[in-house]
Order: C-alpha cells, then sequence, then structure tokens
C-alpha cells in the first residue's frame, strides 16, 4: 500500500471511531448505563474515584482482549 492509502485509513479510522464515541456516550452512558455515568455530570463528588471510572474497564477490556488473541493466533480457537 501507498502513502496516501495508509492516511486514508488512518483518517476513516479516526472519524469512524470518533463516531462510536459519540454515539456510545449518547445511547448507552446516557442510556441505560446512566447509573455508572450519572456521577461523572456532578461535580462534587467524594472521594478520588467516582462510579464513571468503571467505564476505562468496561472499555479497555474487549480491546485488551483483542490486542491478546491478535497478537496469539494459536488461541483463536477459543473463538471459534
Ligand atoms: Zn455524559
Amino acid at each position: 500500500m501507498n502513502t496516501l492509502t495508509y492516511a486514508i485509513i488512518t483518517l476513516a479510522t479516526f472519524v469512524t471511531m470518533e463516531m462510536v464515541t459519540w454515539l456510545t456516550h449518547k445511547y448507552v452512558m446516557h442510556g441505560f448505563l446512566w447509573v455508572l455515568h450519572e456521577d461523572h455530570h456532578q461535580p462534587g463528588y467524594e472521594g478520588i474515584f467516582e462510579k464513571n471510572d468503571l467505564f476505562f474497564i468496561i472499555f479497555a477490556t474487549p480491546s485488551i482482549l483483542l490486542f491478546y488473541f491478535g497478537i496469539k493466533p494459536e488461541l483463536n480457537y477459543l473463538f471459534l
């Protein structure tokens, strides 16, 4: 592939992920998982963590698993 192809793929990935992020925030975090996200929009909560921090775990877990199984193709049989 040439440089232009890489640039187009990078730009398309960025735009797609921005759309996914916007949709996730609007319909998941402000939807059925509002109970976890609500404290993020309310200033003055107690403690250093908020329930919203659980989203880091929720969103990071599939990414970690995809990276892990992506670099260990011999383990892909687990998903077949
Ligand atoms: Zn929000």
